[in-house]
Protein backbone atom coordinates (compact mmCIF):
# COMPACT_ATOMS: atom_id res chain seq x y z
CA UNK A 1 0.00 0.00 0.00
CA UNK A 2 1.45 3.43 -0.92
CA UNK A 3 2.11 5.72 1.61
CA UNK A 4 0.62 8.47 -0.58
CA UNK A 5 -2.94 6.59 -0.88
CA UNK A 6 -5.54 7.99 0.11
CA UNK A 7 -6.75 8.42 3.76
CA UNK A 8 -9.66 6.25 4.08
CA UNK A 9 -10.60 7.55 8.13
CA UNK A 10 -13.78 6.05 10.26
CA UNK A 11 -14.02 7.73 13.73
CA UNK A 12 -13.52 5.35 16.35
CA UNK A 13 -14.24 7.78 19.25
CA UNK A 14 -15.34 10.85 19.58
CA UNK A 15 -15.64 13.06 22.53
CA UNK A 16 -14.86 16.53 23.33
CA UNK A 17 -10.53 16.97 23.30
CA UNK A 18 -10.40 13.51 22.46
CA UNK A 19 -10.84 11.76 19.24
CA UNK A 20 -9.56 8.06 18.06
CA UNK A 21 -9.61 7.72 13.76
CA UNK A 22 -8.69 4.57 12.30
CA UNK A 23 -7.45 4.94 8.67
CA UNK A 24 -8.05 1.95 6.51
CA UNK A 25 -5.80 2.51 3.54
CA UNK A 26 -2.76 2.69 6.13
CA UNK A 27 -3.70 0.36 8.96
CA UNK A 28 -3.22 3.31 11.42
CA UNK A 29 -5.03 4.29 14.33
CA UNK A 30 -4.94 8.12 15.07
CA UNK A 31 -5.46 9.80 18.43
CA UNK A 32 -6.71 13.36 19.16
CA UNK A 33 -5.97 14.98 21.79
CA UNK A 34 -6.53 18.69 21.92
CA UNK A 35 -3.86 20.33 19.43
CA UNK A 36 -1.90 17.31 19.45
CA UNK A 37 -2.19 13.84 17.28
CA UNK A 38 -0.43 10.43 17.87
CA UNK A 39 -0.70 8.08 15.20
CA UNK A 40 -0.19 4.18 16.09
CA UNK A 41 -0.02 1.34 14.47
CA UNK A 42 -3.28 -1.47 15.57
CA UNK A 43 -0.82 -3.41 17.99
CA UNK A 44 0.42 -0.44 19.93
CA UNK A 45 -3.16 0.85 20.29
CA UNK A 46 -3.57 -2.60 22.12
CA UNK A 47 -0.92 -2.25 23.88
CA UNK A 48 -1.41 1.14 24.78
CA UNK A 49 -5.14 0.29 26.10
CA UNK A 50 -3.90 -2.48 28.29
CA UNK A 51 -1.54 -0.31 29.56
CA UNK A 52 -3.94 2.22 30.42
CA UNK A 53 -6.58 -0.19 31.88
CA UNK A 54 -3.99 -1.54 33.68
CA UNK A 55 -2.57 2.05 35.21
CA UNK A 56 -6.21 3.23 35.59
CA UNK A 57 -7.59 0.04 37.73
CA UNK A 58 -4.43 0.20 39.87
CA UNK A 59 -4.85 4.05 40.81
CA UNK A 60 -8.08 3.12 41.59
CA UNK A 61 -6.87 0.58 44.06
CA UNK A 62 -4.45 2.82 45.24
CA UNK A 63 -7.11 5.71 45.64
CA UNK A 64 -9.11 2.94 47.63
CA UNK A 65 -6.88 1.85 50.00
CA UNK A 66 -4.80 5.41 50.65
CA UNK A 67 -8.97 5.87 51.33
CA UNK A 68 -9.14 3.15 53.75
CA UNK A 69 -5.75 3.49 55.68
CA UNK A 70 -6.83 7.33 56.23
CA UNK A 71 -10.28 6.75 57.26
CA UNK A 72 -8.69 3.97 59.49
CA UNK A 73 -6.13 6.61 61.11
CA UNK A 74 -8.75 9.26 62.04
CA UNK A 75 -10.43 6.07 63.95
CA UNK A 76 -7.17 5.18 65.85
CA UNK A 77 -6.85 9.41 66.46
CA UNK A 78 -10.93 9.25 67.82
CA UNK A 79 -10.67 6.17 70.25
ZN1 LIG B 1 -4.08 6.94 6.07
Amino acid sequence: MSEHAMCKKILLSGQAGFRVHYCETHGTVELEMGAMSLRLDEDALEIMSDSLSESVSKLHALQASRGSFDAFMRQLKNV
